[in-house]
Formats: structure tokens, C-alpha cells, sequence
């Protein structure tokens, strides 16, 4: 196609920015789902807004962006990885902007970081929750970076995008389910990478399940099973289960209840209640208008994400990564691009990585 790496790269990073400043206005509502009223309102002020030549309102990032600019900067300083460097770029980050709206339980390892003077640099994310890890988004919401520095098939010889995302997620977060949630979310960019402009929905859950049948099958053996309070068995392959579940949502002709995609996706703070559902929104997305008919489908993807509720920066962080990888920079609206904080950085990031290309 004519669409260049590069123009992915930008719309990967820059639609992961998007998705967190117009998400998080709705986080704290905390809500099943966002009327699709309001999530029109929104657009419609921020298109407004930018068209004011002064004093324009700025929707400002939160925890997400802030943990990918990090990711972002670490990488292209430290192209083969350096554990050390990410681990103090998120920890000065944090302590220079506290309130971005940080996870409760990840500060805790920051602050670990920060008074053992990153001595022992996986061991404060291993000892989160009585030893068992977070379970938390907070990998897969910060991973972009990752799969476009290893996009190339002749990377995986070096450092595979597996690999550098698992190394990258438990700096903050050992749980067996933030792991592979982050693992999926990364072959989720990787794959829209490769997209046309027609997506093939079948193609793409196919190949991702395929991938994550034998990412799972890994985990099963090497990492200790999470025990559930009830005592219930754990599933062992929970990723392969619920992307047959997005397959069906997003497939079907008629437009999913949102209370469906709650129950059965998710829209929580845990990894696995939220990459799904992003997911979920770039796909449905990509076929079917439903309430956003006069959008294109990357902007159609971030109001879907939204319109999901619960946590909303995370899940449309997500999602416009996705998306972003697949269209491309030029459908991303100018209008939303000026009125969110970070984009120029973002672009700026992917120029950098997209350099490091090949090399
Ligand atoms: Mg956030
Ligand atoms: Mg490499
Ligand atoms: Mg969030």
C-alpha cells in the first residue's frame, strides 16, 4: 500500500495520546457505558476549540502517555533495551508530575525504585500483592513503543517484541495476566502495522490467537498460576478465549449492547477486562459505522473505546494505538491533534523510531 511505515508510526503514537487526553475526560465518571451524546459533545468542542487562534482549552494526558514517553525516550536511547533506564525515566517521571493519575499500588514501586537507588530493578513490581503482581493495564497501556522499534520479522533474531514487552512490563507489573495482556496488545500494534485498508477481521483474530495460543501455553509452566479469591480453577488460556468473544462482537451485523461488551469483554482497570475491549473498538470499528456513521474509522475506533466507559483513557489509549498503526497520521484529525498535550513529542518519538529501523 502507499502508506508509509513511518506515517503508521505517527499514527500508532499519536492516536495513543489521543485516546488518553479525550478518555480521561470521561474516567472519573466510572460509567457502563458514555452516551454516545456526550461523546459527540466532546468532539464537537474540541473541533471548536481548535479553530480559536488563542487561548485554546488543552486535554492534557495522564499516567498512560506519561509511562509511553518514557518507554519512547528509554528506547530510543537504549535501542537493544536497558531495564535500568526505563525503570528511573518512569520513576523521575513520576516524581516530577505525581498527579497524572497513576495506578494506587504502582507508585509504591517508584518509590522502592527511587530508595534502593535501582539496585534490584525487577524485584519491587515482583513483591506488589503479596508477591502475586499487579494485574493492572498498566503495561499494555504504555507499550507502543515496542512493537514499532521490533516490527521487522528479522528483529525477532534480536530482541522479539515478545521478549522486549515482557522485559518492559515487569518493571511494574510480574501477573501472569498483565503480561500476556501487554504481549497482546503489542502483536495487536504489530499486526495493524501490516493492515490494508480493508481489515480482515477473521485474518487478524486468527493470526493474534494463534500467536497467543503459544505465548499462553509458555506462561502456563513459567510463571505462577494467580489464585482466585473464590478458589475457582484459572483459566489457562484467557486471552485465546475471549478473542473468540471479540471476533463474535465485532463481526456481528447488528450493533453490540454495551452492557454485552461489559460483561463479557470488560472495561475495568485489569489487563484482561480492557485489552479486549480495545480491540474489540478497532475491529468493530473498521466494518461498521453504528452510532459514529459520519466518522472515518479511526476516529469512529476512539469513540467506540470511549463509549464503553469504565476505564476510558486506558481502553481508547489502546485502541487509537491500534488504529493509528493501521490507517496512518493523515486520518487523524488536525483539530484533535492541536488540542491534545504530547502529540508533537509523540510525533517527534516516532520519527526516532522509525530511524532506528534496520539498524
Ligand atoms: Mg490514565
Ligand atoms: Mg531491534
Ligand atoms: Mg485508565
Amino acid at each position: 500500500t502507499s502508506l508509509s511505515l513511518l506515517s503508521r508510526f505517527k499514527g500508532a503514537l499519536v492516536g495513543a495520546v489521543l485516546g488518553d487526553c479525550i478518555g480521561a475526560y470521561f474516567e472519573f465518571e466510572w460509567a457502563p457505558s458514555i452516551e454516545k451524546e456526550k461523546i459527540v459533545n466532546l468532539v464537537n468542542k474540541i473541533e471548536a476549540e481548535s479553530k480559536k487562534d488563542k487561548k485554546k482549552k488543552v486535554w492534557e494526558f495522564t499516567d498512560d502517555t506519561a509511562m509511553t514517553r518514557s518507554v519512547a525516550r528509554s528506547l530510543i536511547a537504549h535501542p537493544d533495551f536497558s531495564s535500568v533506564d526505563m525503570a528511573k525515566k518512569f520513576t523521575e517521571e513520576y516524581h516530577k508530575e505525581p498527579d497524572r493519575g497513576y495506578g494506587n499500588a504502582v507508585i509504591t514501586i517508584f518509590e522502592k525504585l527511587k530508595a534502593s537507588d535501582y539496585k534490584d530493578i525487577y524485584k519491587p513490581a515482583s513483591e506488589q500483592f503479596d508477591g502475586q503482581g499487579s494485574y493492572g493495564n498498566g503495561g499494555a497501556m504504555r507499550i507502543s513503543p515496542a512493537p514499532l522499534l521490533a516490527q521487522r520479522e528479522e528483529d525477532n533474531d534480536k530482541i522479539t517484541k515478545i521478549e522486549l514487552t515482557d522485559k518492559i512490563t515487569r518493571l511494574t507489573h510480574t501477573h501472569r495476566d498483565a503480561i500476556n495482556g501487554a504481549v497482546m496488545q503489542s502483536l495487536a500494534i504489530n499486526l495493524a502495522l501490516k493492515c490494508h485498508e480493508e481489515v480482515d477481521i477473521d485474518n487478524f483474530v486468527d493470526t493474534l490467537k494463534s500467536d497467543m495460543a503459544k505465548v499462553e501455553e509458555k506462561s502456563r509452566s513459567k510463571l505462577p498460576k494467580p489464585d482466585t479469591e473464590d478458589g475457582a480453577e484459572v483459566e489457562e488460556f484467557p486471552y485465546c478465549k475471549v478473542l473468540e468473544t471479540v471476533r463474535e462482537y465485532a463481526k456481528q451485523e447488528q450493533k453490540p449492547d454495551m452492557k454485552d461488551i461489559n460483561d463479557n469483554l470488560g472495561t475495568e482497570i485489569s489487563a484482561l477486562k480492557s485489552v479486549p475491549a480495545a480491540l474489540f473498538s478497532f475491529l468493530r470499528a473498521s466494518k461498521y459505522g453504528d452510532d459514529f456513521k459520519d466518522r472515518n474509522p479511526f476516529e469512529r475506533t476512539m469513540m467506540l473505546s470511549i463509549s464503553l466507559g469504565g476505564d476510558t483513557d486506558t481502553i481508547a489509549t489502546m485502541a487509537g494505538a491500534i488504529a493509528g498503526a493501521c490507517y496512518g497520521i493523515n486520518v487523524i484529525p488536525e483539530s484533535w491533534q492541536t488540542c491534545c498535550e504530547g502529540v508533537s513529542d509523540a510525533i517527534e518519538f516516532a520519527e526516532e523510531l522509525h530511524k532506528l529501523q534496520g539498524k
